[in-house]
């Protein structure tokens, strides 16, 4: 068995959230990357948790120091991931990272062999929108934002490995866990 890093994508709201933190919690062999940001914390948020929050000079240090593995910038704002925590993780499990499209495919050039692009769409943008309204955590302009977003995100999904429909929480998390089984299988 191999560790692979396991990239998940999709838009804001789809259920990344809540569906890795399911793997996670059913899987001691997986471990979730923390990114950093130049985001504020939303109510609820922890330093260390859900994001490292770090200001834009300590950031664009970083970026010169190569501290990233990928990094990219998404509404005015600064997201990375630190490439010490998942190359020394990687020596003992495999990598959960919850990123963007342009960050996927940047971790696939970076890691070919490793890493595994899983896409989460929506059933309908009916659906979509009723999560992401019904999460309360943006305003009304961030929220259109996200949305005006989607179309784009869902469009990269023939670039991925896999897609993987949120209808069903626990259908969707099942077929994940069996597409990450599968693939750590795999002898390359
Ligand atoms: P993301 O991390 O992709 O932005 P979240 O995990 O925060 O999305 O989920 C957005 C909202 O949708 C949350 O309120 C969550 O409880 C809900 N949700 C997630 N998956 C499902 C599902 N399969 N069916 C119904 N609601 C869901
Ligand atoms: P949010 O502000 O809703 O938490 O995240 C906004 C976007 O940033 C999402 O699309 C999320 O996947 C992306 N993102 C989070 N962390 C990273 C990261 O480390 N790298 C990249 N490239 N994108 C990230």
């Amino acid at each position: 068995m191999r560790n692979i890093l396991v990239v998940i994508s999709g838009p804001s709201g789809v259920g990344k959230g809540t569906l890795v933190d399911l793997l996670l919690a059913e899987d001691e062999g997986l471990v979730e990357s923390v990114s950093c940001t130049t985001r504020a914390p939303r109510a609820g948020e922890q330093n260390g948790r859900e994001y490292f929050f770090i200001t834009e000079s300590e950031f664009r240090d970083r970026i010169v120091a190569n501290d990233f593995l990928e990094y990219d910038e998404h509404f005015g704002n600064f997201y990375g991931t630190p490439r010490s925590f998942v190359e020394r993780q990687l020596r003992e499990k495999s990598v959960l990272l919850e990123i963007d499209v342009v960050g996927a495919l940047n971790a696939k050039r970076l890691m070919p062999a490793r890493a595994v692009l899983i896409m989460v769409t929506p059933p309908s943008m009916e659906e979509l929108t009723r999560r992401l309204s019904g999460r309360g955590s943006e305003g009304e302009e961030a929220l259109r934002e996200r949305l005006r977003r989607v179309r784009y995100e869902l469009d990269q999904a023939h670039l991925y490995d896999y897609v993987v429909v949120n209808d069903d929480l626990q259908r969707a998390k099942r077929e994940i866990q069996e597409i990450i089984r599968k693939e750590k299988e795999k002898e390359i």
